[in-house]
């Protein structure tokens, strides 16, 4: 390649601003549109695994994101008084996998994927909402439109879809938030208490900060306020293991959230002339998957080497799609089997790190990205 191209973004999250700053490194020209006001706070944290973190060292990152979050050694999986089923190294996984993996709060990760951004000249323009209308507007001024605009209303999917795909919802309520633990009170695994039909998920950051999760079976309560489930939470999880009651007792009641969860059926393309989905948009997993931005993530990065190679669009974007279809959609399956077997199959408590062994783990999570 040749060309600087001009790209346009739809969606200024964890994809949207990972594609911007690898093609900004490239040197193409990139606008972001935002509907938000400021960077997108929403949310409480993520898990970025090996995979995410050799995406995250091809943008020069991984110092200040390692900076910012957690190294965990272990994800632990109790019963709910706090009995330990299995346990899986993740030093062993990151020493497997060649790239660490790091937690961090979601607002510090898209603080600094704004700030590099910002740093390198990518233009975000915030309080613009695109329509599905305004794609055809935007297809013709950009040679690229990318709609990185999330799960649920997507404007880009819709442009693609004129039909109207629709959201899933799998029937569990994720109740997220963060707290300032007692110092001693957590240690530096990542904690998953489950008992059939609930699951209270505590992943430790840094300086005694996490994020949680709980969740259970639940028909959707459309906007009911976050704090009130604060009660709730209090109530379901008072005989849970002292991890659970603790992170609770200290939880800033304002950033609770509830999250009724839905995810994407796989969809059979992701794009048509010069415009394209990534990330939630098009392929929209589960939280039990445990791998949404990380495969997100990815999309930014196949998609900017293939657009440093390819200039013709049907090309460039078809063989988007192929390479990330296979790995995208094992994302969503995994997400949906295992939320299965956790909320509505009441007679085993699955355990992944018994399913899998570490050197298959990750080598599923690093196929596709050598460089
Ligand atoms: C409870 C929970 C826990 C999770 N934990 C993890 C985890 O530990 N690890 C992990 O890898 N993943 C996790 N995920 C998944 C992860 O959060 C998502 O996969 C990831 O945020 C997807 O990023 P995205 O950029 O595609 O979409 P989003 O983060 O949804 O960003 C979309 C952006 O587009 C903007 N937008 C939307 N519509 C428009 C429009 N019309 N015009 C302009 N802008 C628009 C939105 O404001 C938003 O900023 C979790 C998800 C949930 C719900």
């Amino acid at each position: 390649m040749q060309e600087k191209r001009r790209i346009a973004i739809v969606g200024a999250g964890i994809a949207g601003m990972a594609l911007a700053l690898l093609v900004r490194k490239q040197g193409h020209q990139v606008v972001l549109y935002e509907r938000a006001q400021a960077p997108a706070a929403m949310g409480a944290g993520v898990t970025l695994w090996p995979n995410a973190l050799f995406v995250l060292d091809q943008m020069g990152l991984t110092q200040q994101i390692v900076q910012a979050g957690g190294l965990p050694d272990a994800l632990c999986q109790y019963d709910h008084q706090g009995t330990e089923i299995s346990a899986l190294s993740i030093k062993q996984l990151n020493k497997l996998s060649g790239y660490s993996t790091v937690t961090i709060l979601r607002r510090d990760l898209i603080r600094l994927l704004a700030d590099a951004l910002t740093a390198l000249g990518g233009v975000i323009r915030f309080n613009t909402s695109v329509s599905h209308e305004e794609i055809d507007g935007l297809r013709k001024e950009y040679d690229l439109v990318v709609g990185a605009d999330g799960r649920m209303n997507s404007a880009v999917r819709q442009y693609l879809y004129p039909q109207h795909v629709q959201p899933v919802y799998q029937g569990v309520v994720n109740v997220i938030g963060i707290s300032k633990a007692e110092p001693g009170t957590l240690n530096n695994s990542i904690c998953d208490f489950r008992r059939p039909g609930e699951r209270f998920g505590i992943v430790p950051v840094k300086n005694n900060f996490c994020f949680w999760a709980g969740a259970w079976r639940s028909v959707i309560e459309k906007n009911r306020p976050g704090k009130s489930f604060y009660h709730e939470l209090n109530q379901r999880f008072s005989s849970w293991a002292e991890p659970v009651r603790s992170v609770l007792k200290t939880a800033d009641t304002d950033a609770i959230q509830g999250i009724f969860v839905h995810d994407l059926d796989t969809l059979p393309y992701w794009h048509k002339d010069n415009v394209v989905l990534i990330g939630d948009a098009a392929h929209a997993s589960l939280p039990t998957s445990g791998q949404g931005a990380c495969q997100a993530l990815e999309d930014a990065w196949h998609l900017s080497e293939l657009i440093s190679k390819y200039d013709e669009p049907s090309f460039l974007l078809s063989t988007f799609y192929q390479r990330r279809i296979t790995k995208a959609t094992a994302a969503q399956h995994s997400g949906r089997q295992l939320a299965q077997q956790l909320f509505f199959e009441h007679n085993k408590i699955p355990s992944e790190s018994a399913a899998l062994p570490l050197k298959e783990l990750s080598r599923l999570w690093m196929q596709g990205l050598a460089l």
